[in-house]
This record gives C-alpha cells, sequence and structure tokens, in this order.
C-alpha cells in the first residue's frame, strides 16, 4: 500500500515514526490581507528545515504528517521545499475546516458531488496545477449539538472520496466533542471506521468517550500533546494509559497539532491569549517546537508504567496500520 507524500509515492512501510498531526504554516482565510500580517517566507523554510531536521536526528521521525485544510493557508510547494531540505516525509491533506472559521462561501454553496470531486481531483491528479497528492482527507466539525450543514457536506464528500480513493480520514474536534457524531455520518456513509482517526480526542477527559470511540474500530487523536491551554498534558497522560490497559493500544495515535508559523492572528479570539503565551513559552517569533512529546510527554508515559518499546510502537506501528487501512484494520 502506498500513501502520497509531498514528494511522491512511499510505501506505508517505509513511514517509520510518524507525526500524524502537525502544521508547517497556518494561515487564517483573510489574513492574506491584512498589511500587517507579514510572512517571511525564506525564513520560515529555514526555521522549518531545523525543526524538522531536529526531530529526525534527535527524535527518530521519519514522516510529518500536515493535515491543514485547504483554505488555512495549505501551501504544498512550501511543504514540498521544507521536505525535502529536512529530508523528512511530509503528508499534506484535501479537505476543508470547520463552517465558522473556514468553509469559503464558493464551496460552501456547492453540492456534496462537486466537493467530492475536488476531493479527488487533489488525492489522485494533485492540488491545482502543482502535481502534488494529498495522501488524506482532512475533516472537521465544531457545530454544537450537532455539526452544521456546511460541514455535514464536507463529511459527505469525503466519506465518498475515501471510498473512491482508498485514503485515510483525520478530523478535527472541539473540546472533546462530537466525535462519536462523526462515526455515525462516516458509518452511515459507508466509510469502514477503521480508516478514520478522530481528532483532538484528549480534549475530553472522559475515559468512556475514548473508550467508546476505539471500541467502534476508529483511532483516538491523543493529538493536542503540550496545547495546555485545552487540556492539562497529566490528564492526557492518565487517559491514554487507561485507554491502553482497556486494551485499545492499537488505536491511538499520539501527536502535538503544533505549527511553525501562524500568519497574522488567530481565527478564534478565545483561543488567541493561549496561543500567544504558548508563542512566548517558545521565546520566539515561532509557534511551539515539534519536540515536546519526546521530551515532557514520553517520561510521562514511563511514569506511569508504560514500556518505552509500548510507547514507541504508538508512533511507529499505529500510523503505518492506520494508513495501510486493511481489511479490518485490526
Ligand atoms: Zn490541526
Amino acid at each position: 500500500m502506498m500513501i502520497q507524500t509531498v514528494t511522491g509515492p512511499v510505501d506505508v512501510n517505509d513511514l517509520g515514526r510518524t507525526l500524524v498531526h502537525e502544521h508547517l504554516y497556518v494561515s487564517f482565510p483573510g489574513a492574506e490581507l491584512d498589511p500587517k500580517a507579514t510572512f517571511d517566507r525564506p525564513a520560515f523554510v529555514a526555521e522549518a528545515v531545523r525543526r524538522l531536521t531536529q526531530l529526525r536526528v534527535e527524535h527518530g521521525v521519519r514522516t510529518f504528517v500536515d493535515p491543514c485544510p485547504m483554505e488555512m493557508g495549505r501551501d504544498v510547494r512550501l511543504m514540498a521545499e521544507v521536505s525535502e531540505k529536512a529530508q523528512m516525509n511530509i503528508v499534506c491533506c484535501t479537505g476543508f475546516y470547520t463552517e465558522a472559521r473556514g468553509l469559503p462561501s464558493y464551496w460552501r454553496n456547492s453540492t456534496v458531488e462537486q466537493i467530492a470531486e475536488l476531493y479527488i481531483h487533489e488525492l489522485e491528479r494533485g492540488v491545482g496545477d502543482t502535481g502534488i497528492r494529498a495522501g488524506a482527507i482532512k475533516c472537521a466539525s465544531e457545530g454544537q449539538p450537532t455539526m452544521t450543514e456546511g460541514e455535514a457536506k464536507c463529511f459527505a464528500a469525503a466519506s465518498i472520496a475515501q471510498q473512491a480513493t482508498g485514503v485515510s480520514i483525520i478530523t478535527h474536534t472541539h473540546a472533546g466533542l462530537g466525535g462519536p457524531e462523526q462515526q455515525d455520518v462516516f458509518e452511515r456513509h459507508g466509510v469502514p471506521l477503521h480508516r478514520a482517526l478522530i481528532g483532538h480526542c484528549c480534549g475530553s477527559s472522559d475515559r468512556a468517550y475514548h473508550r467508546s470511540i476505539a471500541g467502534r474500530g476508529s483511532y483516538v487523536g491523543f493529538d493536542r500533546i503540550g496545547l495546555t491551554h485545552f487540556q492539562k498534558d497529566e490528564v492526557r497522560a492518565d487517559c491514554l494509559v487507561d485507554l491502553f490497559r482497556a486494551g485499545h493500544s492499537h488505536r491511538i495515535l499520539m501527536s502535538q497539532d503544533h505549527w511553525c508559523a501562524l500568519r497574522g492572528r488567530h481565527g478564534s479570539p478565545s483561543d488567541e491569549a493561549a496561543i500567544k503565551a504558548a508563542a512566548t513559552q517558545a521565546n520566539n517569533p515561532w509557534g511551539p517546537g515539534f519536540t515536546h512529546l519526546f521530551t515532557t510527554f514520553v517520561p510521562m508515559l514511563l511514569e506511569r508504567g508504560l514500556k518505552q518499546e509500548e510507547i514507541f510502537a504508538l508512533l511507529d506501528e499505529n500510523p503505518r496500520r492506520f494508513f495501510a487501512g486493511g481489511p479490518s484494520g485490526a
């Protein structure tokens, strides 16, 4: 089974240690119109290459999945340049963000079939005229209590594209809610649930929530490690070990949802203060680094009794199995 990276296809068995949800560059729609929101591309490339090289050399990471929604500043040529210079596989995604913060009106007013056609084009032929193909689909919902009409259309389109191309789906949920609804929608549209990573589950401290999502066969994202304004890492570690001990170790995916550069302001004012604090913590104009998982969170799991090899299986084996799909995903 091959997966598309921004520099070409890679056998899933060669993905190696993988972070399944990180970002290089994020720009909320409209930031490009803000004269104060400048972006120094050469400086960004240098910093991103430095960070990814450090991840590869010091922590053995070989693959960096950037599920940046297509309207959030996704720049696949920029990703390809960083990938080549840092010698790191980078996987980009097709798919839109939430209706409140993304989903441009043109596509919000399109049909499910038109959106699916766009996704399939990006997966099979490439993004725009770049020839760079997406390797997975991003889906996002935040509508409470249920997803919005526009989000539901994107989930339906993603389901069509998943079944047409066989790639995996990476989702965004908000505040550790909405995962079961996403699973319901995928199930209704015929997507095998092991093809979906339900993202940001670590925003919830409800162990029954995690067990229920894993029990239905999806991958459970502990993928905001270090974003402590959403959840304390101690709680994430306790919940992860609980899920592991409950027999769902093969469904856990760890990552950080960090970014190297954010252009201008964050599109969500409620998150902005916390994000500024995180950037200050990093003590530079760039976003939080990518090594926190290894330097801080892995030791927390060791303290809680997981073995080194058990922890690294979550980063080495689980992403390979997730992207490979397989008949049952077991
Ligand atoms: Zn993200």
